[in-house]
């Protein structure tokens, strides 16, 4: 009787002991040193994840289509701005260059896409890129025939609307569409 009393005064000491510790250690250092504690990882981690995107970054490839009806298969094309950005354009009809020659211009934001396309015309020994309009061209590929492709790449700076067109004469009316950069 008398050894079972003592273990079990002894046991429920280092019981209250223990739980006594654990419960003042939480109450003092949960609250103040806790949050602390999160914000020093969390700042790091935060500084980092942007340096990660940016050492890595995600040039895609976008792939457009033009054909012998003068269309192209994109009207919107979504883009992030400042990110190296590689165009395909594939002209997928049979029609020579001569008569149903396709480029893809992209133009500074602003820029008169009518007044573009009348200089432009005038331009044939300069592929339709009117060199009195330079300025307002960001980039533009090659002129390509039917079943022929062209690659270009680009870097938009800026977020904002970027209107592309086919400079060929003529195909401005249904050859245009729109890259958002954001
Ligand atoms: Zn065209």
């Amino acid at each position: 009787m008398k050894r079972i009393f003592k273990t079990a005064t002894i046991m429920s000491a280092i019981v209250l002991a223990s739980s006594c510790n654990n419960g003042t250690q939480k109450t003092t250092s949960d609250p103040h040193a806790g949050h602390d504690h999160h914000a020093t990882v969390e700042t790091p981690t935060a500084d980092s994840s942007p340096a990660a995107g940016t050492a890595t970054p995600t040039s895609g490839t976008i792939i457009i289509e033009g054909d012998d009806q003068m269309r192209f298969n994109k009207s919107e094309i979504n883009v992030k701005a400042g990110e190296e950005l590689t165009f395909t354009l594939k002209h997928t009809g049979k029609m020579g260059k001569e008569v149903m020659g396709h480029n893809m211009v992209i133009l500074k934001p602003g820029t008169d896409i009518a007044a573009f396309g009348l200089e432009a015309n005038k331009a044939k020994d300069t592929n339709y890129i009117p060199a009195s309009l330079a300025s307002s061209v960001i980039a533009h590929s090659d002129l390509i025939g039917g079943g022929e492709e062209t690659t270009f790449q680009v870097t938009l700076p800026e977020a904002g609307r970027y209107d592309f067109i086919c400079s060929f004469p003529g195909h401005l009316a249904l050859m245009k569409g729109v890259i958002i950069a954001e």
